[in-house]
């Protein structure tokens, strides 16, 4: 017997009423990835409107690392809008703030560090490229292919994919200079994959943009939307060189990668990295708007009410990535991670026998994806066969989602909570669907 109960078909009748009306009132920008409404959710999976029971390998993009309704986070989220949803920070304090911010450094390995909470992702970015532009008084920054640092103006402007999010929406802001970043999958040389990014950027330096009008480069350790595209080993250490000598802030935007879902805290930890900078978000609130910078007291510091905004760090998402942040240093569960990569892997490896169109298996943690092609030798992206998997696997009971510029990678953002079964039955939906859907 497993989790996912289907009394209906998907969609059933509620939830496609529901779509309908919202058909009707809501931005056609939401373009729903499965039309089944949720009544509520609990660990890795979801019971919708109709009574039909999902398993969720999508974690709303990745906040829900705990599940659904972790219980100490509703209760520390219940605790605290009980006594006080809003005061804002600068203006009445609270205790929940600060010690995020103090676990926040204890997490990270980052003594000496400073944070500042936000809102969302994005905002995290808008205000790290600030405070990196006050700090060094230059104004360039460095951004790579097929980055996805979020939507509102400079996050969209580091961006890089034009359709749907940039396309028609410029002019984006000045000063932003793109270069590769390595994908072994798709180099000549997979080995040389990191040196000739790092080429690539030292030869920036001499074509774009002088090293020294440089603020920061900003850079997934992993990339996610881009299609969980891992770098080689040597790359990260060869930037952070790069940025020493020419002083420019590295700022490591682990709003995907981060709050352990790799195994460690940070991805930037698997490559022996410390970015001056880290950004955190999704995961760390569990799907309350929360997010963090965390970087040097001389990089943080830059005078009153410079940063901020009437709603960051508000108090419920506090007490949210304080009860997550407590789970993950509490039960161990960052471990989990490493075992979900062995599970993912071996479970697509093994499809990879019969599917000629899985092209890669790879990732890190519980952070793991597999690419299509039509077929390994011209490795031509197979949008249409992931779409179909990714129908397939909605209707017979697992939500999961796609990624990569060219939307031909399956990503699995399972949460660290999921026990074997639920990861085997959701591995084995999709793995068929693979087979069937070929
Ligand atoms: N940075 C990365 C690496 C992301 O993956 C995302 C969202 O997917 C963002 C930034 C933007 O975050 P938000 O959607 O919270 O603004």
């Amino acid at each position: 017997m497993g989790t996912i109960k289907l009394v209906t078909a998907v969609p059933g009748p509620r939830s496609t009423e529901i779509v309908e009306r919202h058909k009707k009132v809501v931005s056609d920008a939401y373009d729903l990835n499965l039309p089944v409404v949720i009544a509520e959710g609990h660990g890795a999976s979801f019971t919708d409107v109709d009574g039909n029971v999902f398993l969720d390998f999508a974690t709303g993009v990745g906040p829900n690392l705990l599940g659904h309704s972790h219980p100490r986070v509703v209760e520390a989220v219940l605790d605290q809008a009980r006594r006080f949803s809003h005061t804002d920070y600068a203006v009445v304090p609270y205790e929940s703030f600060v010690e995020l911010g103090e676990r926040l450094v204890r997490m990270t390995g980052r003594t000496g560090d400073k944070v500042a909470l936000f809102n969302s992702g994005a905002e995290a970015v808008e205000n790290a490229v600030k405070l990196a532009r006050a700090a060094t008084g230059r104004t360039g920054i460095i951004t790579f292919e097929r980055a996805f640092h979020g939507r509102t103006l400079m996050a969209l402007t580091l961006t890089s994919k034009q359709k749907p999010y940039k396309s028609g929406f410029g002019p984006f802001a000045p000063e932003v200079y793109r270069v590769p970043f390595p994908y072994p999958y798709r180099s000549e040389d997979p080995h040389r994959a990191g040196a000739e990014a790092l080429a690539a950027l030292e030869s920036a330096f001499v074509t774009h943009v002088d090293p020294s009008q440089v603020a920061a480069v900003i850079v997934e350790p992993i990339q996610g939307e881009g299609g969980f595209v891992v770098p080689p080993r040597d790359f990260l250490p060869g930037l952070r060189s790069i940025c020493e000598r020419h002083g420019i802030v590295l700022i490591a935007d682990e709003v995907q990668s981060g709050c352990g879902r790799t195994g460690r805290f940070l991805a930037s930890e698997h490559f022996g990295v410390e970015a001056d900078m880290v950004i955190l978000a999704k995961a760390l609130a569990s799907g309350y708007p929360l997010s963090a910078v965390v970087a040097r007291p001389e990089l943080m510091d830059v005078g009153s009410g410079r940063i901020g905004g009437t709603y960051v760090g508000n108090p419920v998402a506090c007490a949210a990535a304080n009860a997550v942040l407590g789970v993950l240093e509490d039960e161990g569960l960052m471990e989990r991670a490493l075992e979900i990569e062995k599970r993912i892997g071996s479970a697509w490896e093994e499809a990879g026998g019969e599917v000629a169109e899985i092209g890669e298996v790879r990732g890190i943690g519980a952070m793991m994806a597999v690419e299509f092609v039509t077929d390994r030798e011209s490795k031509t992206p197979n949008r249409e066969l992931v779409r179909r998997i990714l129908d397939e696997a909605g209707r017979r009971g697992l939500v999961a989602l796609s990624a990569g510029i060219d939307g031909n990678v399956i990503r699995h953002l399972v949460p660290l909570i999921i026990s074997d079964d639920d990861l085997d039955e959701g591995l084995d939906i999709l793995t068929s669907a693979a087979r069937s859907q070929r």
